[in-house]
């Protein structure tokens, strides 16, 4: 199956709904970062809650979910626009920890204190930044917190990442319930007492249900229709080009102290790509930003 996000909304009992697969696009982020298996199950949470808020988005707009937690992880990063493109990473990519991962793990290694923001670029000049503390360290706990607290919409989140017996990636996938405005908490309640009730997402997962499947497990008799099916995957909107503007912002000394090295090499913090730049390409640069220095 490859990844997915499903919208649905249930307009009577006011709720609007999202279900993802996205085990490819952390195994994509996993692969590119390297990570041990307690950072590819951090990094699973990360994208997995980025590509779930990225979803109630408008067109063009993105959100960026920062976890600076207390663990020993230090830091997640994951982003996502509303077309289903998602990247992201950890800062302690090499970090060793004892198998079999659980839920519990991912929340100690990322931490139980610290702050989360979310960041979302709507198009305005400003971006808009929230900062809530962190709870639990689960994800998708502390993203209930920020959207009841912050964004003032009651909310269930469900995020499940499981690994295999070794440490790779098996399952990555998650839910998301809001209530509509002006809707009674009652609804959302059941929901989550549903949710409660049924297996963990990464086990459904595990046994083959889609996100369909899931959204009708949890709604049971309740009416809803399916909005949108959109795709996800990892994918970072980095280049060769912007990096190079990058070295632009160099200083003359800087840049020297790069010829002298032979090159120049810049690592995009998001998806590993590497960008590197021979002494051709830096001396012109170099005479370019003497040029516009003189
Ligand atoms: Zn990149």
């Amino acid at each position: 199956m490859t990844d997915y996000i499903v919208r649905a909304i249930a307009k009577e009992a006011g709720i609007l709904a999202l279900a993802c697969i996205s085990t490819e696009t952390v195994a994509d982020g996993a692969r590119r970062h390297r990570t041990t298996p307690i950072a590819t199950a951090a990094l699973g949470y990360g994208l997995t809650g980025a590509a779930l808020l990225g979803a109630l988005l408008k067109v063009q707009q993105r959100v960026a979910v920062k976890f600076d937690g207390s663990g020993p992880l230090v830091k997640l990063v994951a982003e996502s626009d509303s077309y289903g493109h998602v990247r992201g990473y950890v800062a302690e990519t090499a970090l060793p920890w004892p198998l079999p991962i659980e839920a519990a793990d991912v929340a100690e290694a990322l931490g139980d204190a610290g702050l989360l923001r979310v960041v979302k670029d709507v198009g305005l000049p400003e971006l808009a930044e929230s900062v809530v503390p962190i709870q639990t360290g689960n994800l998708d706990s502390d993203l209930v917190y920020y959207l009841t607290m912050s964004e003032q919409v009651p909310s269930l989140v469900e995020i499940g990442v499981k690994l295999e017996p070794a440490g790779g990636l098996l399952v990555a996938g998650g839910l998301l319930l809001q209530l509509m405005p002006g809707q009674g908490l009652i609804e959302l309640a059941k929901l989550a007492d549903r949710m409660d009730d049924l297996p963990p997402v990464e086990e459904m997962l595990v046994e083959g249900q889609t996100p369909e499947q899931i959204l009708a497990e949890i709604f049971g008799e309740i009416s809803y229709e399916i909005l949108e099916q959109r795709a996800l995957v990892f994918r970072c909107g980095c280049s060769a080009e912007k990096s190079q503007q990058a070295l632009r912002l160099l200083r003359p000394a800087e840049l020297a102290e790069l010829i002298k090295e032979g090159e120049a090499v810049i690592e995009c913090h998001f998806c590993h790509e590497h960008y590197a730049y021979g002494i051709d390409v830096l001396e012109e640069i170099l005479q370019q930003v003497e040029a516009r220095r003189a």
